[in-house]
């Protein structure tokens, strides 16, 4: 079972372990360090402190140690990576030989029947106790650290009192605990990284992980945008008052420089070495060497506005009418997209228009108009800024600048945005290749705004079909080079209402972080780009289609043909679900593999519960579904 969860999230730069291997970690059972070491198929070992847990290591009692190096919340893990830097340093051969992701969620239990209000103190790794610094606080219980997680439920369980523990729910139930808050963590999702380590003459290096020893700040200056490592300091001894750890570098790059900076590197995997043996890895290099904030190797920026979320996952709808044309006309289509699960407002105050006498757009006073609109349905505005001297009225107003396709190259706009201290849409020019986008984009990031979005909104072709051709192609060519959230704007690359559901499906199925798209519940009197317009109930057609959330504006009529779509969708993988496990059936007899594996189901219901978070409800699903397939697999109990 744990094997199976921490599997599904753990980065691709793993090596298999033979399921004989011990792997150890700090803590007791239950702790998260356990599924980290039960990731890639080892026995978990428990060890009371990183010390013991590396000594082990070093002598040879365990073929793995798995040790916690950042955190979502907290970032570095320095009670971690301080005793490991110091191993290291003192001569432990270690390699990196794989990451895994652990999500975290940090169960609040207490004994049974403990009520919450009466809890006053909370035992934890002092790690965890970071984590959940402020929701604590606000609950009133104070920190108290205990040596491990699973430990503290322990201790908590043997003690009289109505303290409680921040621990996994394993960890808790294991103890005996209930659990009282199922995550106090303080941003969701919480998660934390594993590196994986083995003794350097038994494993070959996979990962890029490395420390630095440096006399000073200034030796490792911009270090990390020169390597595209993630670089942090830790405490350091007296002869080296800074000591960083160093992930996902450019190993060569950052052993070239080391020795002109002065800083010291000591790597424990530097897949630069060997790779001439491996096969080329798709999509982890940049090829754009020289936008070192665009391209960066790092993790994906997500960028967040309220209930606007893109990136690492999360997915945004931006939908709203071309031009602000009235308060009364952005108030309507403000209410029919957000009834239908957009994440966001659009709406063009200042238009760039082919033509001059075309409308340009109503300015400023516009902006109060999707102000107005974005109060009351909660939902944040993106809009155009086309000049320099507008960015600083809009962005007082405007949750994200846009920069439209027309001024993707213009330079001073791109710089002023970059200092407005709002997020920014970028969309790519019709005439841009995706090399000039990303340098677009690092103009913007230079000038100190890393929050950049692109967006692909289709290039001029010979096709005369459509207005643009939407680059799907060039979309996905960009995503390995860049770590910035990737957005489709079908509406201006259709040109026409009778094409963009389907673009956006193409584009969401391609993986875009987000879709922008015009919606105008009165076409054909559009002030602007009336042809590409979606009515509200086509929108709400395709925001079904793509599994947004619908909220209780729409009727009860709209709002049952949402669900009955979903139970279509539902019963659909039902039935792919038993054909498939029927083939399994078949496949078991002929190899003569065990037909019951209870360790398969465990690892079944923990995806359903981890989906659905009602335990009956998973439970009652999983015994459906699994009777169903043993009933298939004609398995007789
Ligand atoms: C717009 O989004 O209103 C717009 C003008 O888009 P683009 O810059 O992509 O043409
Ligand atoms: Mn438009």
């Amino acid at each position: 079972m744990l094997r199976e969860t921490a599997d599904r999230q753990a980065n691709d730069q793993k090596q298999p372990v033979d399921s004989e291997a011990r792997v150890g970690y700090q803590g007791e059972v239950g702790a998260f360090g356990e599924q980290a070491a039960a990731a890639h198929g080892g026995q978990p070992v428990p060890f009371a402190s990183f010390e013991k847990l590396l000594a082990a290591l070093g002598q040879g009692e365990i073929d793995e140690a798995v040790i916690p190096i950042d955190n979502a919340v907290v970032g570095a893990i320095a009670e971690a990576l301080d005793p490991l830097a110091a191993a290291v340093v003192d001569g432990l051969d270690l390699v990196a030989t794989g990451l895994t992701s652990v999500p975290v969620r940090l169960a609040l239990a207490a004994k049974t029947g403990t009520p919450l209000r009466d809890v006053r103190r909370a035992f934890s790794h002092p790690a965890a106790l970071r984590q959940c610094r402020q929701r604590l606080a606000g609950l009133g219980i104070e920190p108290v650290v205990a040596y491990d997680t699973a430990g503290a439920a322990t201790l908590v369980a043997a003690d009289a009192s109505t303290d409680a523990a921040v621990c996994s729910r394993r960890a808790a139930e294991r103890a005996g605990l209930e659990v009282l808050v199922e995550d106090v963590s303080d941003k969701e999702p919480n998660g934390t990284r594993f590196v994986h380590l083995r003794m350097a003459d038994h494993a070959r290096p996979q990962v890029s992980f490395a420390f630095l020893r440096a006399a000073s700040l200034t030796a490792t200056a911009r270090l990390d945008v020169l390597t595209g490592a993630t670089l942090l300091p830790l405490a350091g001894t007296a002869d080296y008052p800074l000591r960083l750890w160093a992930l996902g570098a450019d190993a060569a790059r950052l052993q070239a420089l080391a020795p002109v900076r002065d800083v010291q590197v000591i790597s424990l995997g530097a897949p630069a070495a060997h790779a001439s043996k491996v096969a080329p890895k798709e999509g982890t290099e940049p090829a754009i060497k020289s936008l070192p904030h665009a391209t960066a190797r790092k993790a994906a920026t997500v960028v967040e506005v309220g209930p606007f979320k893109v990136g690492a996952g999360a997915r945004a709808m931006i939908a709203g009418p071309c031009s602000v044309e009235s308060p009364e006309q952005m108030m309507r289509i403000a209410r029919e997209v957000a009834s239908c699960g957009a994440t966001a407002l659009r709406g063009g105050i200042f238009k760039p228009r082919t033509n001059p006498y075309a409308f340009q757009g109503h300015g400023l006073e516009a902006l109060s108009w999707m102000k107005a609109a974005s109060k009351e349905v909660g939902l944040p505005i993106i809009t155009e800024v086309m000049a320099v001297d507008q960015v600083g009225p809009v962005a007082e107003h405007a949750d994200v600048l846009q920069i439209g396709a027309r001024n993707m190259q213009n330079f001073d706009l791109l710089r002023a945005v970059g200092k407005a201290k709002r997020p920014v849409l970028l969309k790519r020019g019709a005439g841009a290749t995706t090399d000039e986008w990303l340098g677009a984009a690092e103009y913007v990031m230079a000038s100190g705004e890393p929050r950049v979005m692109l967006c692909e909104r289709g290039i001029r072709t010979f096709e005369t079909s459509t207005r643009n051709t939407l680059d799907l192609g060039g979309m996905l060519a960009v995503r390995p080079l860049t770590h910035l959230p990737l957005l489709a704007d079908p509406s201006h690359a259709a040109g026409r209402a009778d094409l963009v559901e389907g673009l956006a499906r193409a584009a969401w199925a391609a993986g875009a972080d987000g879709l922008i798209v015009e919606v105008h519940d009165d076409p054909a009197r559009a002030l602007s780009d009336a042809d590409q317009a979606l009515v509200p109930s086509r929108f709400q057609e395709l925001a079904r289609a793509l599994g947004l959330a619908p909220d209780a504006r729409l009727s009860l009529a709209q709002l049952r043909a949402w669900v009955d779509s979903i139970d279509r969708d539902l019963a659909e993988l039902v039935r792919r679900r038993l054909d498939v496990a029927k083939v399994i059936g078949e496949s078991k007899k002929k190899t003569g593999k065990a037909v019951l594996d209870p360790r398969r189901e465990a690892a079944v219901r923990r995806t359903y519960l981890e989906s659905i978070r009602d335990k009956k409800l998973a439970d009652r699903l999983v015994d459906a579904l699994i009777e169903a397939a043993r009933a298939q697999q004609s398995i007789e109990e």
